[in-house]
């Protein structure tokens, strides 16, 4: 049985429809999947009904230095705290981003435009945009390296903390909506520490122990957290466009999953029933 519980469609920073996003998931085999575009519900919202779905976000916090990302599973999209907690998180977004636009063009000399993080169709302000602008003008080859050069977090540290909400007030929101709060990808951070740190910011349920920029020792830590910590694995993709990541890779199966089903079974975002 294949899950994936991290995916991303155009409403985000991806670029596939919600229907296109469904016919890899169907191509997949995924018994059970969840989108999870950032800071936003649509796509998650417009698949419901679909067998296997399960309710999904992936929300922005920030703790000291870094943007932290929380998959929320099993929400109630219709909570109408969750969604105006979102719609803040999505204001904040668009700050961060126009004031990233001026850094580029006030201490780089880029000439950014202040909406270059925005996308026609896309319902958030993102880094993933403002690569693709800066790739489409030519000013890098590649959105890699416009991360590379300019818009990774170790980069971003020359400018002011971001408004995003700290880890608890996320963790917090996710579970009044219902949800089941996981850690997403720990692997990217810069260590294990920061990882420790991190969790003991919020309640967290679980967290990512498979991802794609995931090492074998990675993998080893994260499932000594986890049964340490008593949290539960969960995994997905990541998956944003073709040919980058894959749907359903890498993947948890057999009794490693069992738990995260199990504990999905009780939330109102799910059509998991036993
Ligand atoms: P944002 O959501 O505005 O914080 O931008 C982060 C998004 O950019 C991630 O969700 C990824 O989709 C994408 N991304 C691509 N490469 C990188 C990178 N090197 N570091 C961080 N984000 C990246
Ligand atoms: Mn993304
Ligand atoms: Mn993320
Ligand atoms: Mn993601």
């Amino acid at each position: 049985m294949r899950i994936d519980f991290h995916m991303h469609t155009q409403i985000s920073d991806g670029v596939c429809s919600p229907s296109q996003l469904l016919a890899l998931i169907r191509s997949a085999g995924l018994a059970y999947w969840a989108i999870t575009d950032h800071d936003c519900t649509e796509a998650s919202q417009a698949l419901r009904d679909q067998e296997g779905a399960i309710a999904a976000c992936e929300l922005t916090a920030w703790d000291e230095d870094d943007e932290v990302h929380i998959v929320a599973l099993g929400i109630d999209c219709e909570h109408t705290g969750l969604q105006d907690f979102l719609a803040d998180i999505r204001a904040a977004r668009r700050q961060r981003l126009r004031q990233l636009c001026r850094w580029l063009t006030d201490v780089h000399s880029l000439a950014v435009p202040e909406d270059a993080g925005e996308r026609p169709g896309s319902r958030v302000a993102s880094r993933s945009h403002l690569a693709g602008y800066l790739a489409d003008q030519g000013l890098v080859s590649s959105r890699t390296e416009a991360f590379t050069r300019w818009l990774e977090d170790r980069h971003l540290r020359a400018l002011p903390a971001a408004a995003y909400p700290s880890v608890q007030e996320v963790t917090t929101a996710i579970h009044a909506a219902g949800g089941l709060a996981i850690l997403a990808h720990p692997g990217r951070y810069e260590s294990l520490a920061v990882v420790t740190r991190i969790l003991q910011r919020g309640a967290f349920d679980g967290l990512e122990s498979r991802h794609q920029r995931c090492s074998p020792s990675w993998r080893q830590d994260l499932d000594r957290l986890i049964s340490q910590g008593g949290l539960l694995a969960s995994c997905g993709s990541d998956f944003h466009f073709p040919g980058h990541r894959q749907v359903g890779d890498p993947h948890l199966s057999g009794p490693a999953v069992q738990p995260l089903l199990s504990a999905l079974q009780d939330c109102p975002g799910t059509w998991l029933r036993a």
